[in-house]
């Protein structure tokens, strides 16, 4: 089964898409934490930070690349990180200033 960023990524449900080229795709974040809340990911399905393999590390550059303006950018990763959606994403928030930590919505 595709994740459900793979399923924007094609195309398949609609997102709010900033950015798409062929290795990354950024959308909006249906639950925004901030005033801007943008989810940045490689378009090829990564479960997660650490299940690159060599490969796929140098999808990380293109990744910070999309990144433009002021901004916080954070990685879930695993249950302590929070993630739930097992596909690799970096979370651009910004809009306001941000503080210190960030807390969640
Ligand atoms: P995480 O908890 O790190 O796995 O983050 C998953 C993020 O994906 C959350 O901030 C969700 O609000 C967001 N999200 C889940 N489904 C969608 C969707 N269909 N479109 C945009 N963002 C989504």
């Amino acid at each position: 089964m595709p994740s459900i960023f793979s399923k924007i990524v094609s195309g398949g449900i609609p997102a709010g898409i900033m950015h798409q080229d062929e290795l990354v795709t950024a959308f909006r974040d249906v639950n925004p934490a901030a005033p801007t809340h943008i989810l940045i990911v490689p378009n090829q399905e990564i479960a997660s930070l650490d299940g690159l393999v060599p490969g796929q590390a140098e999808l990380a550059g293109p990744m910070l690349l999309v990144a433009r303006g002021g901004y916080r950018l954070v990685i879930n990763r695993g249950p302590h990180g929070g993630q739930k959606v097992m596909h690799l994403h970096m979370r651009l928030m910004g809009g306001r200033p941000l503080g210190p930590m960030l807390c969640e919505a």
